[in-house]
């Protein structure tokens, strides 16, 4: 035991990509003794992949409840990070799930058959917590939600794996990936960005870990899966307070007077978020699942110029939010990369056990990261993975699988 045990402790595994997935799994993977090397291909931190900006939504209020009992294990994660890091990472302002009483009761029945605590809001009770929700009739709080500190979270990671001894080498692309005979992967690096001059280079590992956001299937299909992925852009936006001749700021969308939402019915899947990524002026940013497909290698086109936004989100804003100005005020850029049941995909390569990968995050994986990468770190070296992973498996869609040629 105590052999196999320094085996483990021995395993070098490389990392691509420096978004939340990657540094949670490099994270899990150091506090368990094995030896890690990051890859990423632009300067850290960048704004280019879907980890970055202020702020995410973090909740056990979920429709699918194998994603609710994920969060049992990533909230306690992130906990511990902010422990070990005396960061604060996490504020708890709860979040309302709210529209459709099909959606409510699916909300609710998630939340108590696992025993997860929640509140039932309607009429004055709503109003006179959250003023600025006064006009929807019912709410299913999730008083254990919030929002973590996106970019904080980034740097605190990045901090622990350097701490624990782990390499991040940003600038360098993985190329290709090239399972050995001998078991080991080998990685083909190219330098980027301010590292060009870094001519073609290779890395040799025991495992590796795909953690790379809207690129992941392009590094897949090298390794002869291509799965239904689906990278499109999505713009996060700000609404402005209506301020009448200088009324006074009222401060009711702070995180203490609103909280996070969901809105669905439907047609409609809309979220937002209290004010806080700018202080100085009174907004709420909300924003749909929804955009136009990109090519993440293509940063220029003029869909990732142009705010992605649709009338019905400015009704929205109009119906529930009548003292918002209905144009956003600010409009920040990101990407989603969708499957087709909008779940994600963690699993391994079906030829090479050791080449295991995180992708599809479908717009809700950041506040998942610490679960995957704990599941991640355990498949990469060998351990059977301490969760059934089906619901996330690739081979639940039919065709998703269309060749393993390695
Ligand atoms: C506007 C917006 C709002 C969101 N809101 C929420 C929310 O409220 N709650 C929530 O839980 N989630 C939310 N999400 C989703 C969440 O942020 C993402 O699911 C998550 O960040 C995905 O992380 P990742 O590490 O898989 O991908 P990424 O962050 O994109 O990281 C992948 C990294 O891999 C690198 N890479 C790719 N290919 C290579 C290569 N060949 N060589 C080297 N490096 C490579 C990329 O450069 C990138 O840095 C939101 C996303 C967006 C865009």
């Amino acid at each position: 035991a105590a052999a196999a045990q320094q085996q483990q402790r021995q395993q070098h595994v490389a990392v691509v990509g420096c978004g939340v997935n990657g540094l949670c799994t490099a994270w899990q993977l150091l506090e368990r003794g094995h030896r890690v090397t990051l890859l990423e291909q632009f300067p850290v931190p960048h704004s280019r992949g879907s980890s970055h900006g202020h702020s995410r939504i973090t909740r056990y209020a979920y429709k699918e409840a194998e994603y609710a009992r994920l969060m049992r294990r990533a909230f306690p994660l992130w906990s511990r990070l902010e422990s070990l890091s005396g960061q604060r990472l996490f504020i708890n302002c709860g979040m309302a799930s709210l529209g459709s009483g099909a959606y409510l009761r699916n909300i609710s029945e998630v939340l108590e058959s696992n025993s997860m605590p929640l509140e039932r809001l309607s009429g004055q009770s709503l109003a006179s917590r959250f003023p600025r929700l006064a006009g929807f009739r019912d709410c299913v709080l999730d008083p254990s939600a919030g929002i973590l500190l996106a970019d904080r979270c980034l740097q605190t990671l990045r901090s622990r794996v350097a701490q624990l001894g782990g390499r991040l080498r940003d600038c360098v692309r993985v190329t290709a990936i090239e399972p050995q005979p001998d078991g080991s992967v080998r990685l083909r690096l190219s330098g980027s960005g301010t590292a060009a001059a870094a001519s073609a280079e290779e890395l040799t590992a025991d495992s590796v870990v795909l953690a790379a956001g809207a690129w992941a299937g392009q590094l897949l299909s090298g390794l002869g899966l291509d799965l239904p992925l689906r990278p499109i852009g999505v713009t996060a936006m700000y609404w402005r307070l209506r301020r009448a001749d200088g009324a006074a700021v009222t401060g009711d969308f702070r995180p203490e007077k609103f909280p996070t939402f969901v809105y669905e019915d439907e047609k409609l899947h809309v979220y937002g978020l209290p004010e806080l990524e700018y202080p100085d002026m009174v907004k709420a940013s909300i924003c749909m699942h929804d955009g136009p497909d990109l090519d993440p290698d293509i940063r220029e086109s003029r869909e990732q110029r142009e705010p992605y936004y649709l009338p019905e989100l400015a009704d929205f804003v109009k119906r529930w939010f009548p003292d918002l100005v209905p144009e956003p005020a600010v409009t920040e850029k990101c990407i989603y990369t969708l499957t087709p049941d909008s779940g994600l995909i963690v699993d391994r390569h079906p030829s090479h056990r050791n080449i295991v990968f995180v992708c599809g995050c479908s717009g809700h994986g950041f506040k998942l990261g610490p679960a995957i990468g704990q599941l991640l770190s355990e498949m990469a070296t060998g351990q059977p993975p301490s969760q059934d992973l089906a619901f996330m498996s690739a081979g639940r869609f039919k065709h998703g699988v269309t060749s393993a040629k390695l």
